[in-house]
């Protein structure tokens, strides 16, 4: 799966705060997001990211 950094993740497992959708800030084995709810700072393995991706909104660059 095309993870980049800048991506918004809309994942299927929500976060305590109720908001589903999270920001790439960095990619390697692990994944940081930032969680566009509450702004807490998340660092998850890639493979776990992966399954619970629902879709990724991606502001295409000119
Ligand atoms: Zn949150």
């Amino acid at each position: 799966m095309d993870i980049r950094m800048g991506d918004i993740l809309n994942m299927k497992k929500t976060h305590p705060c109720g908001n589903g959708k999270f920001l790439v800030l960095r990619v390697g084995m692990d994944i940081r997001l930032k969680c566009l709810g509450c702004g807490r700072m998340l660092l998850l393995p890639r493979m776990k990211i992966e399954k619970h991706i629902c879709s990724i909104i991606r502001e295409e660059e000119i």
